[in-house]
């Protein structure tokens, strides 16, 4: 399989943008790319790329699929507010709510220019179907490559933990199945279409047994770790309250700092642990539109990127960020940012950087992913900067300082999964359908 796009401005984020050039994909390959007219490739599908601004695909690298079916509720909650009422809803969801909402959140991944998505999965309810393999499914159909993490809480209320009893599971029963997805789903290979991780839930709803047996069986079975960490002052204050330190602190002292980790939000960072995380090769995904929605505060993320650490984008589950696009991401890392620092804090080539090789350093695949270099993987976002877009004369800046302009290709390991706005490995109509009869199965809608 052959893809030549010719005509269009290409930004590769590694290297030197190409105002009018061409870009050559074959077998799943980035195969050349350069300034002027394309070369002549037998038998070669060509693009005309035209008025498009040609990006890698945006890798986003914190996600909880199911919350597709929770969007909108708890609109002006705290965290542990939301969590709580959200917890007794997601009680109840099996592997059709799961499939369905994965099935349309990836999909709106895909519309807004993802190529590689993470995913967060922490709710097994039991008897309701096996909800890992459901999202997994969802993401096959698509063609997006994903990185599920087998997500987990072993402390419930009655152990001091925030969630009720009824959703957490024994730690051997959590170290048993994960081990098994590893098993049986991880693909370590170069052009990987899936790899899992580790990842139990927060500090707050995990013991620290949990959190040491994971990180050991990661790295037995050469897996990345994820968690979420650092997301509210309400955790610091409850981190020190009960380990005596900061949630940092904390995780260095579980084996849980390094280049194998990364961690969701970490808003809330002292100036030591910055140094920390650049020391060690600790990623962090910055989810602004969820941290913004939740009051939670605002990532220290120029001061990240200026230490030197991995940084990289996420959305969030779409019940704290609804309807958010990695594109959309961009956008508010970078308004944040200045929000706080300045207009120097952040420039658009950065939040670019971020949304892709950021992304794809936090996921362990910046040698495959995150910029359009020969010998990379051709994962390749065509965004449409002409109409109305063509009166900003600088197409970076279209993409990430305005509203997410739509696509006119996407195309993972060379194939088109998005073509002028529709998804095409899928029904686009029916994609979006399952969504919101997820919703309706988990809210119990046709029942009430
Ligand atoms: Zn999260």
């Amino acid at each position: 399989m052959k893809t030549v796009i010719e005509n269009a401005y290409i930004a590769p984020v590694a290297g030197p943008e190409i105002p009018s050039g061409y870009l050559v994909a074959e077998n799943g390959l980035i195969t050349a790319l350069g300034s002027g007219p394309a070369p002549r490739i037998e038998g070669a599908e060509r693009v005309n790329g035209t008025g498009c601004l040609v990006t890698p695909g945006l890798v986003n690298t914190h996600h909880h699929l199911y919350q597709w079916a929770s969007q909108g509720l708890f609109q002006d909650a705290t965290l542990f507010e939301w969590l709580t009422g959200l917890y007794q809803i997601w009680a109840r969801m099996d592997a059709d709510v799961v499939y369905g909402a994965a099935a349309a959140g990836l999909g709106w991944l895909a519309l807004t220019g993802c190529t590689t998505s993470s995913d967060h999965h922490y709710l097994f309810p039991k008897g309701r179907g096996d909800l890992f393999d459901a999202e997994i499914r969802a993401a096959r159909e698509l063609g997006i490559r994903f990185h599920p993490c087998r997500g987990s809480m072993d402390r419930g209320q009655s152990d001091g933990g925030l969630p009720p009893d009824e959703v957490v599971e024994s730690r051997d029963d959590i170290l048993a199945h994960t081990a098994e997805v590893i098993d049986t789903y991880h693909d370590p290979s170069f052009d990987s279409m899936l790899r899992v991780a580790v990842a139990p839930c927060s500090p707050f709803s995990v013991t620290a047994e949990l959190m040491t047996e994971s990180a050991a069986l990661a790295r037995e079975k050469g897996v990345r770790l994820h968690t979420h960490l650092a997301e509210t002052l309400d955790e610091e204050e409850h981190c020190k309250e009960q380990m005596g330190c900061t949630p940092v602190e904390y995780m260095g002292k579980l084996g849980w700092l390094g280049d194998d980790v990364w961690f969701a939000h970490a808003v809330h960072l002292h100036d030591a642990d910055i140094r920390r995380f650049a020391e060690t090769g600790t990623g962090s995904a910055h989810c602004p539109t969820s941290n913004a929605r939740l009051g939670a505060g605002i990532a220290r993320v120029t001061d990240l990127i200026a230490a030197g650490a991995p940084v990289g984008l996420g959305v969030d589950g779409a019940a704290s960020s609804e309807l958010t696009s990695m594109a959309g991401e961009m956008r508010q890392a970078m308004l944040f940012q200045r929000a706080v620092r300045g207009p120097k804090a952040l420039t658009a080539r950065q939040a670019l950087e971020l949304g892709t090789l950021g992304g794809a350093r936090n996921l362990g695949r910046q040698n495959e992913i995150g910029s359009l270099e020969v010998g990379k993987l051709a994962d390749i976002a065509i965004w449409r900067v002409d109409g109305f877009r063509s009166a900003v004369a600088d197409p970076v800046c279209a993409l990430v300082f305005g509203p997410t302009p739509p696509l006119a290709r996407l195309i993972v390991g060379g194939h088109t999964v998005v073509e002028n706005g529709e998804l095409r490995t899928v029904a686009h109509d029916a994609t979006g359908r399952a969504g919101a009869d997820a919703r309706k199965r988990l809210l119990q809608e046709g029942t009430r």
